[in-house]
């Protein structure tokens, strides 16, 4: 094997090279890169008493804390693939993920007491909670000194918006080239610490984690989403860079109202969804960095980003690829003309080699020369700027014409009586299918179906204006927050 596949364990190196700089916060705690080296290594020892060893593939089931920090490095120590459930899972998609990934153990916490003990009588799996290892012995163990980029660090399921969620086999070379490849397009700053209100079980957090390593920079973790207290954290000046989804931002503006934050915020990182134009012109006006992203689990995280130089200029663009990843469109197998829409395919150190156990989602998604079919569609534009439309599976046929329910949904999402939109596609004798809306009213607010499709018809040529439209209290989403247009036909019939 050559040395360019093995690089010095991640954190041994932290606490090594720049032992005394503060590596994490959560709450009122900090810990510097030394701290929590020393804490791992102790997690990693109780973790060694209650029987995990080397190769053991270990299932997480845990909230964002500083605990779960501690536990995936941990892992990483003792040399376990770390298997990342989603909270807001079901017991029975619980179930299928830990069944399908062959995961081991379970590392959760009492609060998810009932769910783990469900879980255990329906895979057998051997169940630890992380109350419990306060107590623990500590038992030494063979530390993994050296990550070797090949081996599996990390599998992640998909969000299963389009169908079954998919493991996504990430390695420590998948991750690290993310972190690389963010660096050279964001940069690095002296200050540079990353807020973290994402979950750590998404490619969004975990990525942070490993830029905090690589970089030698703090993550500013929290529990949960909390606009005022992240909003209070970015005008104090507590970090530089936070990731964020189109919901969170949503929620921090309207707090935000006039006041402004830290002259040392320099980058909202808005990616995992659609991000309405309506949006991004509002922080334009009030001067918020935002960079748009598009990324996916199978990226871990970004491959495509805005660079800070053209944030302005390309409003609504996810920009272009990270410096050693490639971006092509492809129009039913050959190469779209700049503007020309298709499917997006991309390539790079940080793509995935597979989905675990998918034979027939590999054979469909990856070519034998490195592409990954994404499933998404968009265009570059002349410039080579990634304009990212919608899902595939999601386009809607009307007519002969393509409809892209995102354009329909932004449209409907610049109301200020709008909170939510969805559209999808209904079955039509004379077109096939016609686009059908589905909307939630903000505060209560009253609104007809007409009012919205007069507002939409000077924005969208007359076969893109909703058909039909139906208000609901919430959308159907994913545990991980996004939209399931897929669920919402059974309203239709
Ligand atoms: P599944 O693959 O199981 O259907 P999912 O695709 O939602 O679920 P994730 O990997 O969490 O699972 O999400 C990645 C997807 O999110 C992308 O493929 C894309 O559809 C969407 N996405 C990410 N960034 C952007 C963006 N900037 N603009 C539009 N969509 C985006
Ligand atoms: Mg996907």
């Amino acid at each position: 094997m050559s040395s360019l596949e093995k690089m010095p364990n991640w954190l041994l190196n932290r606490a090594y090279l720049t032992p005394n700089r503060k590596a994490l916060v959560f709450k009122d705690k900090e810990l510097t890169f030394k701290e929590l080296c020393d804490y791992s290594l102790s997690m990693a020892r109780k973790l060694t008493a209650c029987g995990i060893k080397r190769g053991d593939r270990t299932a997480v089931l845990l909230n964002n804390h500083m605990d779960f920090v501690l536990v995936l490095y941990a892992l990483q120590l003792i040399g376990c693939p770390v298997v990342l459930l989603n909270v807001r899972l079901t017991n029975r998609e619980l179930a299928f993920q830990i069944d399908d990934s062959e995961a081991v153990h379970l590392i959760t916490q009492m609060e998810f007491e009932s769910i783990a003990v469900k879980l255990n009588g329906q895979t057998g799996i051997h169940t630890i909670y992380k109350e419990q290892l306060i107590a623990a012995n500590e038992v030494d163990f063979e530390i993994v000194t050296e990550f070797n980029l090949q081996d599996v660090c990390t599998i992640m399921y998909t969000s299963g918006t389009t169908g079954f969620p998919k493991g996504v086999i990430q390695s420590f070379g998948n991750h690290w080239w993310s972190a690389i490849g963010s660096a050279l397009n964001l940069g690095l700053h002296d200050q540079d610490a990353w807020l973290a209100a994402v979950p750590l079980f998404h490619a969004s957090g975990f990525s942070i984690l490993v830029r905090s390593m690589v970089y030698g920079i703090p993550v500013i973790l929290f529990e949960k989403f909390d606009e005022q207290q992240i909003n209070l954290a970015l005008m104090e000046g507590k970090a530089t860079i936070i990731s964020v989804v189109t919901s969170m931002l949503q929620n921090m503006i309207r707090d935000l109202g006039e006041k402004t934050y830290s002259p040392s915020f320099r980058c909202m990182l808005i990616g995992g969804g659609p991000v309405p134009l309506s949006l991004l012109q509002v922080c334009k006006n009030k001067n918020i960095p935002v960079f748009q992203t598009y990324g996916m689990t199978e990226t871990a995280s970004q491959i495509v980003t805005l660079t800070p130089e053209d944030s302005l200029a390309k409003l609504g663009s996810a920009g272009k690829p990270l410096f050693f990843c490639q971006v092509r469109i492809d129009k039913d197998g050959v190469a779209a003309m700049p503007n020309e829409i298709g499917e997006i395919v991309v390539k790079g150190p940080n793509v995935t080699y597979g989905y675990y156990n998918r034979e027939d989602a590999n054979k469909r998604s990856f070519t034998n020369d490195g592409w990954f079919y994404t499933g998404d569609v968009g265009y570059m534009d002349e410039d080579g700027f990634l304009f990212v439309i919608d899902r595939r599976s999601d386009l809607i046929i009307s007519g002969g014409e393509n409809i892209y329910p995102a354009e329909i949904e932004n449209i409907i999402l610049s109301h200020p009586a709008i909170k939510e939109a969805a559209v999808i596609g209904m079955d039509d004798e004379t077109w096939g299918q016609v686009p059908c809306a589905f909307y939630v009213v903000a505060n209560n607010a009253e609104i007809s179906g007409e009012q919205l499709a007069q507002f939409c018809q000077p924005h969208l040529a007359k076969y893109k204006v909703p058909k039909k439209w139906i208000q609901i209290n919430e959308l159907p989403k994913t545990a991980s927050n996004k939209v399931m247009r897929k669920s919402l036909s059974k309203f239709l019939s």
